[in-house]
């Protein structure tokens, strides 16, 4: 799949020194040392402004803006711009683990509706954690098996016990992973190390993965 950009894009790092991300020939050039959900971040406020709430439509400043995942984390959704809206604070906590289609339509009922429908959303929602289902687009997920894609990372990174060990439960519990795993068009890990560190260990085959056809990591430190 491919993900939004804007036609013109760089990040500096903080000193403006280097580029860390650019788009060239409509790929996302993006260097191995760059934070890739900070990137994602920076290319969704490029895309949908920095100051316009997507769901109350109202006017911010920057700092009381969030970015929101359409389809949330917990339930599969990918950290990529086509995943992301600004939103205000007070919209994203109400929001919570609704999807943005949801979500919009649990706005408009009355107090008693909300909470009816707020009862058969949690039951909807365990019912496709335990049937292994990812609310994703279809066309999202790669058709290969992760076993058919190298995919390139560095196991000896730092990282979370505690990251592991909710994905170690979330494992346990539904017998799947929460979320796809995310790689650049060459199989380079972006996204979902500590899923493939838990696979790895315990020898599991089956990982959804996105590949991002129009994102490159450049691996070599120019
Ligand atoms: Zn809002």
């Amino acid at each position: 799949m491919n993900i939004d950009l804007p036609e013109n894009f760089t990040m500096y790092d903080e000193r403006k020194r280097k580029k860390l991300a650019w788009i060239e020939d409509g790929i996302l050039k993006i260097k191995i040392e760059a934070s890739f959900r900070k990137t994602m971040y920076e290319l969704t406020y490029e895309l949908k402004g920095r100051n316009n709430c997507f769901y109350c439509k109202k006017d911010f400043n920057d700092d009381k803006m969030t970015l929101d995942h359409m389809i949330p984390q917990e339930r599969g959704g990918p950290t990529i711009t086509n995943n992301l809206v600004p939103s205000c604070h007070e919209c994203n906590s109400k929001k919570s683990n609704m999807t943005t289609e949801q979500f919009l339509k649990y706005k408009e009922l009355t107090q008693e509706g909300k909470k009816e429908y707020y009862k058969n959303f949690k039951r909807y929602v365990n019912y496709m954690k335990e049937n292994e289902l990812l609310e994703l687009p279809p066309n999202w997920l790669s058709k290969k098996k992760v076993t058919e894609i190298i995919v390139r990372f560095d196991f000896s990174q730092e990282y979370k016990k505690s990251k592991y060990r909710k994905i170690e439960k979330f494992y346990k519990e539904y017998g799947h992973f929460p979320k796809p795993i995310l790689v650049d068009k060459y199989g380079f890990l972006l996204d979902g190390f500590i899923s493939l560190m838990y696979a790895k260990d315990h020898n599991i085959r089956k990982i959804p993965v996105m590949v991002l056809e129009n994102v490159e990591v450049i691996q070599q430190k120019i």
